[in-house]
């Protein structure tokens, strides 16, 4: 297949220098991609700019209809979208097919309503003789950066609100998973006026730079690196843009004592390891309460002993490879970090798993004290940390205790001590026995060094728009 880039309604190949894109499961080169010139860069904000006068005036049902059409085709084409995700990311197959691409076409349904039914403050006289009223109004060209670990479902939270809202929008999907968002543009083509969704390729440094340095751009909404959150900070000082960033994460899962810990073991082998751990919501770092800590040890690591690695379309597979060689790496040496020291212990996994591609065990690490790194960076790999404590209020410190603040969970049958829980924990999300569950109606978005933009909701609407006053004199 060839792989166009969207620009002004045209499909067009990219014309600088190509890249190599891998399926993570094997290490081979599945497809060459030319990224977007600086010549194409410009062609894609101008286009988005031409089209923000007329977009912005659509009506929101015109624009539902659009965002209706496309989940259509999403949904239409799922299996083939799945097959381009799963090799692409290294993902099992019949997990993107069950989970991811339902979950996009409901975003794009989502929004198309959403923006139909808007509130806000009632308009009136609060000055004598005068009427006010409030409008939510589009901010103008996005530029919209997505991460590798969910490429379309990431590319579908950043479209569908800013579209809905009535922005035009410039997208970058990641350098290393750009096959379904470009395989998207035949869709954006065929359904959008031109320039209202622009799609270009390319690698942060060469494409992102000046995508979010470029003075057109009015907001910039990124999903990635605390590293490239604060690159576009530094971008968007000058031309003072809106950013929305959700940026990494570190969740925090407190075990109480009366938890039921096999709901607790089923959900950490499942929201744990979920996308081989590289997803910012994972449930990576356990306080477990010490009179069942050596318990809940001992089944933890027996119940993720069982998780089957293995290729996207393996009988069974339920964990696949992490995204890329650099990444493994990265995993491995935080574990062999974390393995140093004395006090760690690696129940199990703790190694490279056999295969061509770049494979990590699903890995337990037990007795991981506060200050350890392990407790405090994100691995964004198959890697849980457990830690011991005995006092509530210690606790919930050491659970905030974090740069990261996007989401936690809290596992217990007293639901005083949930909704305690709950109220003191600093991060945009807490769950109360479960953990990663997410719906198009409520936001996710995080808090500290997470970032602050929410994603789906509408409570994304509003972050993609902007509230204006009119008064009306009689
Ligand atoms: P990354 O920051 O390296 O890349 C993200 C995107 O930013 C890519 O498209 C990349 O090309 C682009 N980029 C990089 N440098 C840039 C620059 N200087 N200017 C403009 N664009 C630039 O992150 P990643 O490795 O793709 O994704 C993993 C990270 O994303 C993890 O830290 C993870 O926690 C985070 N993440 C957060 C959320 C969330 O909702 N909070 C969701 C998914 C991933």
């Amino acid at each position: 297949m060839q792989y166009t880039l969207l620009i002004g309604g045209e499909r067009v190949a990219g014309t600088a220098e190509a890249q190599s894109v891998y399926n993570p499961a094997t290490g081979q080169e599945i497809a060459r991609i030319a990224e977007a010139s600086p010549e194409q860069i410009d062609a894609a904000i101008a286009a988005a700019q031409a089209a923000f006068p007329a977009w912005r005036l659509t009506q929101a049902k015109a624009r539902a209809e659009v965002l209706l059409a496309l989940a259509d085709r999403i949904e239409a084409h799922a299996e083939e979208l799945a097959r381009l995700e799963s090799d692409n990311c290294g993902k099992p197959y019949p997990a993107v097919l069950a989970d991811e691409i339902p979950a996009i076409a409901d975003t794009f349904r989502f929004f198309a309503g959403a923006c139909r039914t808007q509130h806000g403050q009632a308009a009136g006289e609060y000055l004598a003789g005068h009427t006010s009223m409030i409008r939510r109004d589009p901010i103008g060209v996005v530029a919209s950066i997505a991460p590798w670990n969910y490429p379309l479902m990431m590319a579908a939270w950043k479209l569908a609100p800013a579209l809905a809202a009535g922005n035009t929008v410039v997208l970058k999907p990641s350098e290393q998973t750009p096959l379904t968002t470009l395989r998207l543009c035949q869709w954006l083509a065929e359904l959008f006026p031109p320039g209202v969704v622009n799609v270009v390729y390319g690698r942060g440094a060469t494409v992102g730079a000046p995508l979010i340095g470029d003075a057109r751009v009015r907001m910039v909404s990124v999903t990635g690196s605390v590293a490239t959150g604060h690159h576009v900070l530094a971008a968007a000082q000058n031309g003072v843009k809106r950013t929305h960033l959700e940026l990494g994460g570190k969740a925090p899962v407190i075990v109480y004592d009366d938890a039921d810990l096999s709901a607790v073991v089923d959900g950490i082998r499942t929201f744990g390891f979920y996308n081989a751990g590289q997803d910012c919501t994972a449930a990576c770092r356990l306080y477990v309460h010490e009179k069942v800590y050596e318990r809940l040890a001992a089944d933890l690591a027996s119940a993720v002993s069982t998780i089957k690695v293995g290729t996207q379309h393996e009988a069974g597979v339920e964990m696949g490879p992490v995204i890329t060689r650099e990444h493994l790496a990265r995993v491995e040496a935080h574990v062999e970090r974390a393995r140093a020291e004395r006090h760690i212990e690696c129940l199990t996994g703790g190694n490279r798993a056999a295969g061509e591609g770049w494979f990590f065990q699903p890995t337990v690490l037990a007795g991981a004290r506060q200050h350890d790194e392990i407790v405090r960076r994100e691995v964004f790999g198959p890697v849980v940390s457990l830690t011991p404590f005995g006092d509530n209020d210690d606790v919930i410190a050491w659970a905030n205790d974090s740069d990261y603040g996007l989401a936690s969970s809290v596992w217990t049958q007293n639901i005083g001590r949930a909704m305690d829980a709950s109220a003191r924990l600093e991060y945009g999300c807490t769950w109360v026995n479960t953990h990663f569950m997410l719906v198009s109606e409520m936001p996710h978005g995080g808090l500290k060094q997470s970032g602050y933009g929410k994603d789906m909701s509408v409570y994304a609407l509003e972050d993609y728009s902007v509230a204006r006053h009119v008064m009306i004199k009689h």
